[in-house]
């Protein structure tokens, strides 16, 4: 695809719809239905705001996946780290934690009593507190996808190379690739194809995607998050069903190569290793989370600080999980808008800004 007029060029836009419904029509003429789960919270996000959905033909859906590092990371990770806070430590995060509901609390509740909650645009903030004040701990909430391990990682790396030694992670890292084998070996979630996320994708290579495509015949299409990019994406999903392939098509290759970004795995892997991991609403995953190294404990804050990431208690009534499976349309929770809203969050799908609740929430998608 040229980008001659940039990435919202209607003549361009209008070519490729024109090739979807093309594609929507050969399908429905063989009968066939087809749910894409684009896995991305950046693109459930996209979709919403650009109105993609409307533009499917019959019997196309796109469903949203899990991935909101936010909306999976588990209550019982935001109950240890204000915890910690309440312990007089300092914490430093990323701002869509801070209205994530925890079993009792929030950090934002917790930061309003006096707890030091520090929001950062950036992993180096932590090293510039930790030198600003040596005789404190600070606490970085290492939440996120490949996309977000790489930067706290070379974050870590710096305090390691300078002797910081009032830096800790408490750690919630989540991969992608397992949780995309998990869904598709849930018997009670149909998914025909992913549209792939693109930034992790720059991380971990389109590679990545060949055992879902060779395994499981499910088409894997990487792309990037303009309009024009996730229509691409779309048509080359449904022109790979039509043909009845499964192929890994990269889509996104001004960004994503076929191996990822070796410096950052190498990076990952050095500090690094394989987890079973919590996912809010999904249970635990085995090997799907990242926790740092025996030879860095000293930075891992629930081994240097004794803290507990103890079971949590979610609010029953909230259908996260569901949503995050796919199984559940935001619209279809009964909270849906009414209890639960951006500015009263019953759960974290509806805090973050790449969350599914909130995506529709704000584009109205009902
Ligand atoms: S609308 Fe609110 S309560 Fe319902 S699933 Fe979404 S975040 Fe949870």
């Amino acid at each position: 695809m040229k980008y001659i007029d940039g990435f919202r060029n209607p003549a361009a836009a209008a070519a490729i719809r024109g090739q979807i419904d093309a594609w929507g029509k050969t399908l429905a003429a063989a009968g066939r239905r087809v749910a894409i789960m684009e896995v991305c919270g950046s693109h459930t996000m996209a979709i919403a705001r650009y109105g993609i959905r409307d533009l499917l033909p019959a019997g196309v859906s796109l469903i949203s996946g899990p991935g909101c590092p936010v909306c999976v990371t588990p209550t019982q990770y935001v109950d240890a780290a204000i915890e910690l806070a309440e312990r007089g430590m300092t914490i430093v995060t990323f701002g869509d934690m801070l209205h994530v509901p925890g079993s009792q609390s929030t950090l934002a509740a917790c930061r309003s009593k006096g707890g030091r909650i520090e929001v950062c645009y950036s992993p180096a903030r932590t090293l510039e507190l930790a030198a600003a004040e040596p005789g404190r701990e600070i606490v970085f909430l290492a939440i996120g996808f490949e996309t977000t391990i790489a930067p706290v990682v070379s974050m870590l790396d710096v305090a390691v190379q300078r002797g910081l030694r009032n830096v800790s992670l408490l750690t919630a890292f989540k991969l992608v690739p397992p949780a995309l084998h998990a869904l598709l070996t849930d018997p009670e979630i149909r998914i025909d194809a992913f549209l792939c996320p693109a930034h992790v994708s720059a991380i971990i290579g389109a590679d990545a995607y060949l055992p879902f495509a060779a395994q499981y015949r499910v088409p894997c299409v990487i792309c990037g998050f303009e309009p024009l990019d996730i229509l691409y994406g779309i048509e080359g999903v449904l022109g790979q069903v039509a043909a009845g392939e499964a192929r890994v098509d990269n889509r996104y290759a001004r960004v994503v190569t076929h191996g990822g970004n070796a410096q950052a795995l190498a990076l990952m892997d050095r500090y690094l290793r394989p987890v079973d991991a919590a996912w809010r609403g999904i249970g635990t995953i085995p090997a799907s989370g990242l926790g740092l190294r025996e030879a860095f404990a000293a930075y891992d804050a629930e081994r240097r600080h004794g803290v507990t990431v103890a079971l949590g208690r979610e609010n029953p009534a909230c259908r996260c999980g569901d949503v995050l499976k796919g199984k559940l349309r935001p619209p279809e929770c009964p909270l849906f808008g009414t209890a639960c809203t951006p500015d009263h969050a019953v759960g974290p799908c509806m805090v973050s800004s790449e969350g599914t609740c909130s995506a529709y929430f704000k584009y109205s998608e009902q």
